[in-house]
């Protein structure tokens, strides 16, 4: 089971978990806790790691304020007076460790992705002990471990680093498997872990889903549970379209494209591990826990739909390169690929014209400008191209369902809903999987994409 942050936000959510927990024990099953950190933690440590290089940054005053709310919580929800004792105890060390980090960074001016690492990791570290203290509370025997004390060892990829599978898979075996032998629970930070060198590193925004899974992989468990704040995967973002429906079944293909096209805000990898066991995903709301919640399986029974949901990314960056040089030149799109990829930089999206004198691509905004450089002194002086253009406020839509598969007039329906809105379409892209179909339309027309979408394709309804 893993609780999202916005599962454990405050002490009665806190206390509510717990007992929720306790609850399926007393049901005699047997259980791993994965927590994230508190909802908007992380976000607030990433502007921490950030605004600490400044002159001005207030260092003490934000790590008082970022304890104090997790003591809060600690003191309302950890009602034994021992486990409240080491909870405080070991909150007011990561305080301090917090501040002298905080502070290194603003004596040298820089934050570096291994030092931004660091930091975002006291979130999970913070609320995970709140956790294991409200559990003790009510009398489940249980212990709390790190991403990297219970066996999870990545690469060096600061941000986004990759697990070593086979290794974390065989170290989380041997580690926590006694723990449950013993009749306790583990409850284990998400999201964080440590590369070879020893150093912390997180697996990238959303990855406590991605500990849950390859935790479950480890124990070829019998299901994951990903406890959050609504009762499934949805056929949209309810925050954006209110008549957004649960989805009671899903493939893992369909599942894995939704969530690399922002559903749910869930690592685009989490999925991975529980595929390849075929242990099925289960999605269910920590507060209305009678909801059986979206179930991600390899052979779901239900057909749906042509289109079963429609995502949104937000923060990416559109770059067009053109140039009548690339036509009929082989070779132009693997340079500009290469170009990007040998800096780390993933493209989300490409799209070439046929007469081949533009090629358009995809990026995560926060590199656009990165890409941008790397592509005008790589590419342009050498005839091939003439001109490389951006774009920074864009969003991509999407439209995902195995339905679409040889489903001829789709992507038409689909444009031309977007388009009956008044919505400028930037930009088109669909796999030859068939699985989605992906559109670029400018930031402040998105969310009226995803309405248009969902609502042509009656999506909605009442759950
Ligand atoms: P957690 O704290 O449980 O990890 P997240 O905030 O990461 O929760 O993700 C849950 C949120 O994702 C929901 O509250 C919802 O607003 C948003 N969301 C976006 N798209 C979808 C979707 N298609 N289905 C479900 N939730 C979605
Ligand atoms: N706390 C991390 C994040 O906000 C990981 C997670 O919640 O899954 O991205
Ligand atoms: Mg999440």
């Amino acid at each position: 089971m893993k609780f999202g942050g916005t599962s454990l936000d405050d002490a009665e959510k806190m206390k509510h978990v717990a007992g929720l927990i306790s609850r399926y024990l007393d049901e005699g099953y047997e259980l791993v806790v994965v927590a994230s950190a508190l909802s908007g933690v992380t976000d607030e440590l990433l502007k921490m790691s950030r605004d600490a290089s400044r002159a001005d940054a207030d260092v003490t005053g934000w790590v008082d304020k970022l304890f104090e709310k997790h003591i809060g919580i600690a003191e309302n929800a950890v009602s034994n007076s021992d486990a409240l004792n080491t909870v405080v105890k070991t909150l007011e060390e990561l305080r301090d460790e917090l501040e002298k980090l905080l502070y290194g960074i603003h004596y040298i001016r820089e934050v570096t992705p291994r030092s931004r690492d660091y930091v975002l990791s006291f979130g999970e570290r913070m609320s995970t002990p709140i956790l294991w203290g409200s559990l003790t509370s009510i009398g489940v025997k249980t212990r709390w471990l790190t991403g990297w004390d219970a066996g999870i060892v990545t690469d060096s990829n600061y941000g986004e680093a990759k697990p070593f599978i086979e290794l974390s898979k065989l170290q989380l075996k041997t580690r926590l498997q006694p723990i449950i032998d013993r009749g306790e629970v583990p409850v284990v930070t998400g999201y964080i872990a440590k590369s070879q060198d020893g150093s912390i590193t997180t697996l990238g925004r959303g990855g406590s889903d991605y500990t849950a899974t390859l935790i479950a992989a480890a124990l070829k468990v019998d299901e994951v549970w990903l406890w959050t704040d609504v009762d499934g995967l949805m056929t949209a973002d309810p925050r954006i379209e209110p008549s957004a429906k649960t989805i009671k079944e899903l493939s893992f293909e369909e599942a894995v494209e939704m969530t690399a096209l922002g559903a749910k805000r869930m690592h685009p990898r989490a999925l991975e591990p529980a595929m390849e066991e075929d242990i099925p995903v289960r999605i269910r709301n920590t507060f209305n826990p009678d909801n059986p919640g979206t179930i991600i399986t390899s052979k779901p029974k239900e057909p749906g739909g042509i289109v079963k949901a429609v995502t949104l990314v937000r923060d990416v960056g559109l770059i067009n390169v053109q140039g009548f040089g690339m036509v009929g030149t082989p070779g132009t799109a693997a340079r500009i690929f290469q170009v990007l990829g040998n800096a780390g930089i993933n493209i989300m999206m490409i799209s070439q014209t046929v007469s081949e004198s533009n090629i358009s691509m995809i990026v995560p905004g926060s590199v656009l400008m990165k890409a941008v450089s790397l592509l005008e002194t790589a590419l342009l002086g050498t005839g091939l191209v003439k001109d490389i253009t951006y774009e920074s406020d864009v969003s991509v839509v999407a439209a995902v369902g195995r339905g679409m598969r040889g489903r001829p007039g789709t992507a038409a329906r689909i444009f031309k809903a977007v388009a009956e809105k008044g919505v400028n379409i930037r930009m088109i892209a669909q796999g030859s999987s068939e699985l989605n179909i992906s559109l670029v339309v400018k930031e402040g027309d998105c969310e009226k994409a995803v309405r248009a979408i969902h609502e042509e394709f009656r999506l909605g309804g009442s759950n």
